[in-house]
């Protein structure tokens, strides 16, 4: 979706479904599954690791509609250390994720995210920058003026401060690292099964967890694993109550709006207005949304174009005065995958059903914890626990303990 993509291709087809058996069966091919995918087979070179996946154009995925970008801006500090490993990987990921010496181009470009804050919002400003500053995140904090000074096209009227990431936040090719993830999993041994999960057979009775022992596909197939993996996106709900769990994941559309402006706004990095859209530079367009009014479940993926209202117009060249001479160029939509409980990811397993483990409910920011949770989750499988970053506290197991993680930066 991003302009300037050299995404590398994998060409080599899928296989189609056949009765038989792996280790791993990771239902979902986009940047979750790939990434989890990717890991194991570091891990484990001789693990019999399938990805499952219904639409191989991954035309409805939300990996290949993202808008891709990576902050350290959050009140969290899982979430923090989640970006600042991807976006280690992310530098190295042309090195790390070549097949065959060809180095995938990842896009990565880093002029930061700039949260601005009115009077009312500078407290909560201020002490995020300060926490994220504990945790070894480079934000610079800016007054009014200095904002002026820094950037000459924003309006700062109404405004307090604002916080900056410059050179340790940005934007990416989310598409072409999702390709090249796949790309590179597969070639290190992963298969990639064209099929649908309808459901599953499982083992197990009375209060005890239950254990899957093989995945149904639609044509009738079955496939034998020893553990599975819900990496379904925003259909991950249907799967999960195939096995009798609730997961509170909604599929919530969002539109992006491509726009494209006369004047050169030099260094602008991807801006969050207090009163809440956002937009950045993509290439020599850009790109931005806001939170829709509208937000009722599995609404049809197509832009809704009503979303760019005169609020939001009017909002846009109320901070960057060039706007007013906006055009609108193109706008495309995709789900995010909504965490309802509290907005952050469910990862692990789930206490019911013992072999079958979460990487979902990212709500809007899971590309850029794609190359860790993958770790992780691959971590648990291999080596039975977290071994590098301790993602427990992201554990699904929360839904049934009722203990919500609280993050401030959510978008939209
Ligand atoms: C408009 C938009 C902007 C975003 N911006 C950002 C951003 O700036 N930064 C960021 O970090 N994140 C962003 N995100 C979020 C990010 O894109 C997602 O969190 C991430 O792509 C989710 O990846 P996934 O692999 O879980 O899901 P997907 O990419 O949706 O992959 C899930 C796959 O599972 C398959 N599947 C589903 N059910 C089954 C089944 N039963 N059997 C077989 N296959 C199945 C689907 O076909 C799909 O290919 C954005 C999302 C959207 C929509």
């Amino acid at each position: 979706m991003t302009s300037g993509s050299k995404a590398v291709q994998d060409d080599r087809p899928a296989h189609t479904p056949c009765d038989h058996s792996v280790d791993v069966a990771i239902i979902g091919a986009g940047i979750q599954g790939a990434s989890i995918a990717w890991w194991l087979m570091r891990l484990d070179p001789g693990l019999r690791v399938a990805l499952i996946e219904r639409d191989t154009s991954f035309a409805q995925a939300s990996s290949q509609r993202s808008a891709s970008s990576i902050r350290q801006q959050f009140s969290n500090p899982i979430n923090i250390q989640l970006s600042q490993f991807g976006l280690q990987f992310l530098r190295e990921a042309p090195g790390l994720l070549a097949v065959d010496d060809e180095a995938p181009a990842i896009g990565l470009t880093d002029p930061g995210y700039l949260y601005l804050a009115r009077s009312e919002g500078a407290d909560s400003l201020r002490a995020q920058h300060a926490l994220q500053r504990h945790h070894g995140a480079p934000i610079e904090l800016l007054e009014r003026d200095a904002l002026a000074q820094r950037f000459a096209w924003l309006r700062t009227g109404d405004l307090s401060v604002g916080t900056l990431g410059a050179g340790a936040e940005g934007w990416f090719d989310g598409p072409a690292l999702h390709q090249a993830m796949l790309r590179a999993a597969r070639s290190q041994g992963a298969t990639l099964i064209r099929g649908e999960v309808v459901g599953f057979e499982m083992a197990g009775a009375g209060d005890a967890p239950r254990k899957i022992t093989a995945l149904r596909l639609a044509d009738g197939t079955r496939l034998v694993c020893g553990t599975a993996v819900n990496a379904a996106g925003a259909w991950a709900r249907p799967l999960a109550a195939a096995a009798g769990i609730d997961l509170p994941v909604h599929a919530r559309r969002r539109t992006v709006f491509v726009f494209s402006c006369p004047t050169t706004l030099a260094d602008c990095p991807l801006v969050i207005d207090p009163s809440g859209f956002w937009f950045r530079p993509e290439g020599r367009q850009f790109i931005g949304g806001r939170t829709p009014d509208d937000d009722a479940d599995d609404l049809p993926l197509e832009p809704n174009l009503a979303e760019f209202d005169e609020a939001f117009w009017t909002g846009l060249a109320h901070r960057v005065p060039a706007f007013e001479a906006l055009r609108i160029e193109n706008a495309w939509a995709g789900y995010y995958e909504m965490n309802l409980f509290d907005h952050n990811a469910l990862l692990g397993a789930h206490p019911a059903v013992d072999n079958l483990l979460f990487a979902t409910g990212f709500s809007g920011h899971g590309m850029q914890q794609a190359p860790a949770v993958g770790r992780g989750i691959a971590e648990l499988i291999v080596q039975g626990g977290y071994r590098s970053l301790d993602l427990s506290v992201l554990s699904i197991e929360r839904l049934v303990q009722g203990r919500r993680i609280l993050e401030a930066n959510v978008i939209g």
